[in-house]
């Protein structure tokens, strides 16, 4: 590596990463096979409707999405469960004012990361209670732990250990979404 990439790199929010967990180029592949199996299984499908958890889902669902060419239509919806920790608070709040219109359709959940499942379950049964014809989940991360609400996706990128990752849609305290990859923090980072 040059000087002058290292200097870039030590000035950057890539320097509080301890480690990479999942690298991009893996991303991208695995992301090749999620889309062809959602494509594959909502062929016959009218009308795809897709709700994704804001924010954490934005990346992985943009990247998602674009390998699936139905003519899906795209929703997204505000939940909060960490508000700002590396612990689940246990509560799921819905923060819009208004919740998209799902009455009879088939939806694509998607959301960053299976930890509790808490938020999983609390949307699902939210959809389903609008309406929702079907509620299928998709998620790039699941955590391997013991879940307080008993749900599994029904699409997983990875399966990973129980322990606080960042970027590719995930934060820490706001920030580090756009890291291009899947990463553990420095501990040094966070806050005590
Ligand atoms: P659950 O309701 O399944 O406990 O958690 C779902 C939400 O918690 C995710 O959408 C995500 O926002 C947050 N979350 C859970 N584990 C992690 C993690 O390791 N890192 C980050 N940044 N967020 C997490
Ligand atoms: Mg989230």
């Amino acid at each position: 590596m040059d000087f002058f990439r290292l200097l870039l790199l030590a000035a950057s929010m890539h320097e509080d990463i301890e480690k990479v967990l999942i690298a991009e180029e893996v991303i991208e592949k695995r992301l090749d096979v999620i889309a062809e199996r959602v494509h594959a299984d909502f062929a016959s499908e009218e009308a795809l409707q897709v709700v994704a958890i804001l924010k954490g889902a934005l990346v992985f669902m943009a990247d998602l999405l674009r390998r699936v060419p139905l003519r899906l239509e795209i929703e997204c919806l505000n939940v909060a469960s960490y508000h700002g920790g590396t612990e689940s608070s246990g509560q799921v709040d819905f923060l819009d004012q208004k919740l998209p219109d799902v009455k009879g359709r088939c939806v694509l959940l998607i959301d960053d990361i299976l930890d509790t499942g808490r938020t999983l379950e609390a949307v699902s049964a939210k959809l389903l209670q609008m309406g929702a014809r079907e509620v299928k989940t998709c998620v790039l991360l699941t955590k391997d732990k013991v879940r307080a609400a008993e749900v599994e996706a029904d699409y997983s990128a990875f399966e990973i250990a129980d322990e606080f990752v960042v970027g590719y849609g995930l934060d820490y305290d706001g920030k580090y979404r756009n890291l291009p990859y899947v990463g553990v923090l420095n501990p040094a980072v966070i806050k005590s």
